[in-house]
């Protein structure tokens, strides 16, 4: 098809014009076992823990039998794939079921991942490995857990079917037990949901899910003179607030194109992500974005990108490009205060451009020293303004990853800027411990560091839930230390450094 004088990509896969979903089913797999499920998802639904544990319930998510009412669809999206427009890409190997009303009466997109092919499975297979499915389900409970907005997952299942993927294990591929899981979000709208008609100049259809877009998640917006401007701007508000989290807690999300942007500013479409451990502004876990695009220093940066893409879709619906401007500059606006708030609420500190300064040479030197970032946070809530504690650089460097001959550089750095910061500290005059407190409610302590999941997938794999039921526990607590966990609060052992990738 020609999309404005443009040629879609991958010729062969079958183009959906205007419409914004195609009618799918899932494909049913050999035997699927639920393998969690998480009840605080599942009480909003409704829905009782022994419904999820009856056989009728594990059918429907295993794709063999769908509940009265459901007719499955997969949705239509567009995309900018590291900074390329690839046209039409869609629901590959997702399809929702339908929606489920909460206690409010809001609706809430029941999704399977995982669940075979649908029209826009290109050259998939639709299906997932267990691998990536229960990164996706820890990491969206743990991303509840930190405060950090996100789509839910309601329960993971087994497939029973084996997966191979491009991933070598000492050269060769090999199969991967297969996994579903199962998503919740009230809608699974992306920016290129938008993208998508606007590039074929489809208006009628951007018009449908403008309005839908702003019925589901910003209602205020009803009856706004310009609502496609009025949209942009609050999708940039609440995307730098996103993006202002990550940067806050150490997730880097590694593949940040317009289709994994999800419009109400929620984590959406877990894949090769990752945690910082030792502190690095180029971290970049997707190992095949060779040119870091997308390394944790670029997030805010590849945000506005993204942004930028969407006002240009919307630009269609608003001829009015000023008030384009000014929505894009909401995202400046609003991640500048963030920023702020952070770096004094991470540092315990006045939310100024003095606690923001302090940030700045407090990551160089977290660089330089190799601190893991979440310990290092935590030690500095233990840090005293009256310098009570003559061995806090020791304190600090207790949270190094690198060999202690390496830190010799780094200490001397250290006790100056702790000098400035035990300044700062007894500049404000609060009580030491109500200080820590609120530190330690913005830094956390226990993450999903990508060993972990890694460790707990396999065990998973070789059919001992235990690691992962005990994640799944720890991670909904995780600003509370518990000495109980403290073997969870590590940096990974060398033997599990060298792990395949996990889109
Ligand atoms: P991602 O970069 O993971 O967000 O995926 C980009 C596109 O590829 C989306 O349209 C996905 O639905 C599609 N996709 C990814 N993995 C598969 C798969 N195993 N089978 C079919 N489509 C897939
Ligand atoms: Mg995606
Ligand atoms: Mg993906």
């Amino acid at each position: 098809d020609q999309v404005n004088g443009q040629q879609d990509r991958l010729p062969g896969v079958r183009q959906v014009h205007g419409a914004a979903w195609a009618a799918v089913w899932p494909t049913p797999v050999p035997s699927a076992r639920l393998l969690a499920f998480d009840p605080a998802v599942a009480a909003r639904l409704g829905l009782e823990p022994a419904l999820l544990r009856e056989p009728g319930f594990v059918q429907v998510m295993g794709g063999s039998a769908l509940y009265e009412g459901m007719t499955p669809w997969a949705a239509n999206y567009g995309g900018h794939q590291f900074g390329h427009w690839a046209g039409q890409l869609g629901d590959g190997r997702a399809l929702s079921l339908g929606e489920l009303a909460d206690a409010q009466g809001q609706g809430w997109e029941i999704q399977l991942k995982g669940a075979g092919a649908t029209p826009f499975s290109r050259a998939g297979d639709g299906r997932a490995v267990l691998r990536s499915s229960l990164r996706e389900y820890l990491c969206s409970l743990a991303m509840a857990g930190l405060g950090v907005p996100t789509t839910d997952a309601l329960c993971l299942l087994g497939t029973g079917a084996p997966v191979v993927r491009d991933v070598l294990y000492d050269g060769h591929p090999r199969p991967e037990p297969g996994a579903i899981v199962c998503r919740v979000a009230r809608s699974f709208l992306r920016f290129g949901s938008l993208q998508l008609p606007a590039s074929r100049g489809d208006r009628a259809l951007l018009q449908s899910l403008l309005d839908f877009c702003i019925a589901r998640h910003y209602p205020h917006l009803a009856g706004n003179a310009e609502p496609a401007a009025a949209l942009l701007a609050e999708v940039a508000v609440a995307s730098a607030e996103l993006v202002a989290h990550w940067q806050r807690v150490g997730f880097v999300h590694g593949v940040l194109n317009t289709d994994n942007m999800h419009l109400a500013g929620l984590t959406i479409d877990y894949g090769p992500f990752g945690w910082m451990e030792s502190f690095d502004p180029l971290y970049t876990p997707n190992t095949s974005d060779a040119g870091s695009r997308y390394c944790y220093a670029a997030q805010p940066a590849m945000v506005r990108w993204n942004l930028a893409a969407l006002a240009q879709a919307l630009s269609l619906l608003c001829t009015d490009g000023q008030a384009l401007a000014d929505g894009l500059q909401a995202y400046d606006r609003h991640l500048a205060s963030c920023r702020l708030r952070d770096a004094g609420a991470k540092l315990g500190l006045p939310p100024d451009a003095a606690a923001l300064q302090l940030q700045r040479r407090w990551e160089v030197l977290m660089a330089q020293a190799e601190l893991d970032m979440s310990m290092a946070y935590r030690a500095l809530a233990r840090v005293r303004g009256d310098n009570a504690l003559a061995s806090t650089p020791s304190l600090l460097l207790a949270s190094a990853t690198a060999a202690p001959a390496a830190l010799a550089d780094s200490q001397q750095a250290l006790s100056a800027w702790l000098a400035d910061y035990r300044d700062a500290i007894a500049a404000q005059a609060m009580e030491p411990a109500q200080r820590a407190a609120g530190m330690n409610a913005v830094n956390p302590w226990l993450l999903p560091r990508n060993w972990l999941l890694h460790r707990a997938a396999q065990a998973a794999g070789r059919g001992d839930l235990g690691p992962l039921q005990r994640l799944q526990q720890a991670l909904q607590q995780p600003y509370q230390e518990d000495p109980a966990l403290a073997d969870l609060v590590a940096i990974c052992p060398p033997g599990l450094r060298q792990q395949p990738g996990c889109s």
